[in-house]
């Protein structure tokens, strides 16, 4: 048998998600238990989402998890380059090669026709959305068309009978027809390749033997079990592994829960804790044991006791664990210097002098000025999140409003914050003073007076601020998905005011 080698292929496209390390985690695992390879390739073929500072957090936090891999941008390795961005080149003759061989075409589909087929296709109810009106160009036309400078993406010719039949490793034989299944885009207009194709040349041309990957990614198996047979390339085995779900039994999202890997490390986790609890989701070790080493799960690993099913989220085991791990790996001795390595150290209690040295008239007073910077649930109060008496409801809005303010630039600097919390007023029309910098207090420490907010908030950082924001929503009754759906509409077009006067 070849030499396993397996890979973790994320995006930078935001912050470090907790599925990031769940899949890595399992990759990991099955290299080390077969003595094989483990490989991070950085798919950043979204240029316009992708960003280095991202690449440079998925690092970070798979390192503060205690992950490391053999081959990947910042190691090496004989496969590289092991960023797509770098590798364009060779996407484009691989395409070309498929053009070549007529098992591509170059379809020049406006932005206009897509969205007139797009319609017509959901109102007959079908799967499918692109009709393949480009599928049969003559050559002649086709260079008419380029000539013309007519802007084109190349589509792969995808069977239009028949099924598509293979079989992933743990969930058994999977089909699925090919009626069902697009003209797959493969490079885009801007000559950069869509993550299908960039995905499957890659996997082949690293002698990727094994993809373990997430469930979300099932359909497009079919799309690249396709290239594989195309190409003439050898597939891989596919692993598709159970999704992490939150507590609604949806995919675990960031509009409800904390998916940053550093909102755990930040909230004082220890990584062995959470590694242990992260593979407990996706797996059962023998005689149910729940709290194990990771040289444990991969001497005994076997794919057999992966779930089959998506795997919930739950906070409060992660915290048992992470209780069990404190009471038999840290001695007593040694907890002090844990604290200081976490929180309790110069630097960052230099941070909070500027904060708390005009506003406290003993010492005494300093951890009742900054309490919340040390904990992880601060006690809600309906009084204070709701200033002036506005509604439950609509502070509950006005936090998500900020949220997504923040999130559209990603930058959560002071006065982005500050921009963000005047923006809020303006959109809802309510005063800046009395109202949102009061609802914020109240969600940031659970107070209605402390240390100067946007400082704080700063200081806190963003995946324990975001943290809060959430927490402090839910406990205003939430928003429901329908919700906030017509309540991301109206946002998008400037209308918060009016939705909270329909509403009340
Ligand atoms: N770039 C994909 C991601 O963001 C990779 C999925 C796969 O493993 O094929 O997770």
């Amino acid at each position: 048998m070849d030499k396993v080698r397996v890979r973790i292929a994320p995006s930078p496209t935001g912050d470090p998600h907790v599925g990031t390390a769940y899949m890595a985690l399992f990759n990991l695992i099955f290299a080390r238990h077969h003595k094989g390879d483990f490989i991070l390739r950085i798919e950043d073929t979204d240029q316009s989402r992708s960003k280095a500072e991202y690449e440079q957090n998925i690092y970070k936090a798979l390192k503060w998890s205690n992950i490391s891999w053999d081959e990947g941008p910042d190691v090496g390795g004989s496969y590289g380059p092991y960023r797509q961005s770098e590798r364009t080149d060779i996407y484009r003759e691989y395409c070309q090669k498929l053009l070549d061989e007529g098992k591509a075409y170059k379809c020049f589909a406006t932005a206009e026709e897509l969205q007139e087929m797009r319609e017509l296709s959901s109102k007959l109810g079908k799967r499918t959305g692109y009709d393949r009106r480009y599928r049969n160009l003559s050559t002649e036309e086709i260079a008419k068309r380029e000539n013309e400078g007519q802007p084109y993406v190349v589509r792969l010719k995808v069977p239009l009978t028949g099924t598509c039949e293979y079989i992933d490793a743990i969930k058994g034989p999977l089909s699925c027809p090919w009626a069902d299944i697009d003209d797959q885009i493969l490079l885009k207009s801007d000559g950069f390749p869509t993550y299908h194709l960039a995905n499957v040349v890659d996997d082949h041309l690293m002698k990727i033997t094994h993809v373990i990957r997430g469930d979300e990614w099932l359909s497009s198996t079919p799309k690249h079990v396709l290239l594989y047979e195309v190409f003439g390339f050898t597939p891989p085995t596919f692993m598709h592994l159970p999704l992490l779900l939150g507590s609604d039994g949806k995919k675990l999202s960031k509009r409800k829960n904390p998916t940053s890997i550093f909102y755990y490390r930040d909230s004082g986790y220890l990584p062995e804790a959470f590694i242990n609890f992260l593979t407990l989701m996706g797996y059962s070790m023998q005689e149910d044991k729940e709290v194990y080493s990771i040289d444990e799960i991969i001497k005994e690993f076997d794919p057999k006791r992966i779930g089959v099913s998506g795997a919930f989220f739950d906070v409060k085991k992660l915290d048992w664990i992470n209780q069990q791990y404190i009471i038999n790996t840290v001695k007593e001795e040694d907890l002090w210097e844990r604290l200081q390595e976490w929180i309790y150290n110069e630097t960052f209690m230099q941070k909070l002098m500027p904060l708390c040295h005009t506003r406290i008239k003993t010492f005494g007073e300093f951890m009742d000025l900054c309490h919340f910077f040390f904990v992880n649930k601060i006690p809600h109060n309906t009084q204070l999140l709701c200033p002036k008496k506005i509604t439950p409801q609509t502070s509950a809005y006005i936090l998500q409003a900020i949220l997504w303010l923040l999130e559209k630039d990603d930058n959560w600097d002071r006065d982005s914050i500050e921009k963000a919390s005047r923006n809020a007023a303006e959109l809802f029309e309510v005063n800046h003073k009395n109202i949102i910098i009061k609802l914020l207090f109240a969600s940031l420490t659970g107070k209605h007076q402390g240390p100067p907010l946007f400082d704080s908030f700063v200081i806190l950082g963003k995946d324990r601020a975001r943290a809060r924001f959430l927490e402090a929503i839910e406990f205003l009754g939430g928003i429901s998905n329908k919700k906030l759906a017509t309540f991301k509409k109206l946002f998008e077009a400037g209308q918060c005011k009016e939705l909270v006067e329909k509403e009340s």
